[in-house]
């Protein structure tokens, strides 16, 4: 009985070798010259790029980029236009904690892996607790560098929500170091970017630094 529901599993007649043919499944159609040009880092990589493991992976290697770069299509802003004001009197820092993200590093096209921390201290108004997140993934989801990274989403949220102070901080661990390179797994890189009380003031640093977990 288990093996006659395991082989009739639902999803089963899709994961085949026509399983993105895209006038049926939907799927974002990748032209030839995209496919072409994958194919050629095949061969490059040593492989042979028409042997039946390979066969449909120009397509999917073309979509996962796509899917790794959607921040090009997002204004990371957007994300803030939704303001609060009304906050009960509430003066403190608001901080989401180790927000695991994913980034692919310009130079090598490896992926980046890590947590980013990410604080501001209100002037008078909030955002959703999420938008904070999808601005990090906003900007994620581009080819960067953790210094570029850690910038653009610190200023983002000085730009729009205008607070007193933003800290952000990212750990992450780079492909291109753990994978080829110098090849050092679990080596985590840390930048930090401060702005406003968060920078000028030496008890607010320490404060959310420590809460943040540094
Ligand atoms: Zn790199």
């Amino acid at each position: 009985m288990t093996d006659k529901l395991a082989d009739g599993l639902p999803g089963d007649d899709f994961s085949g070798p026509d399983d993105d043919d895209e006038s049926i499944t939907g799927k974002l159609l990748v032209p030839d010259e995209v496919q072409e040009a994958i194919r050629t880092l095949l061969r490059w990589s040593g492989e042979d790029p028409s042997r039946e493991g390979l066969i449909d992976t120009p397509k999917r290697v073309a979509r996962a980029w796509k899917e790794y770069c959607q921040g090009y299509g997002e204004n990371p802003a957007a994300h803030l236009a939704r303001q609060f004001e009304e906050v009960g009197g509430y003066q403190e820092l608001v901080l989401l904690k180790h927000i695991p993200f994913q980034s692919h590093c310009e130079h090598h096209m490896a992926p980046i892996t890590g947590t980013a921390s990410i604080a501001y201290l209100p002037r008078d108004k909030v955002v959703g607790i999420s938008k904070l997140a999808r601005v990090l993934n906003a900007f994620s989801r581009r080819l960067q560098i953790q210094e570029r990274l850690t910038s653009e989403v610190a200023q983002c949220i000085w730009d729009n929500l205008k607070p007193h102070g933003v800290a952000v901080v990212i750990e992450a661990q780079h492909g291109c170091m753990t994978g080829r390179g110098v090849r050092t797994p679990g080596v985590g890189m840390v930048t930090s970017r401060l702005i406003g009380t968060f920078l000028e003031d030496h008890r607010s640093r320490k404060e959310v630094l420590s809460l943040m977990g540094f």
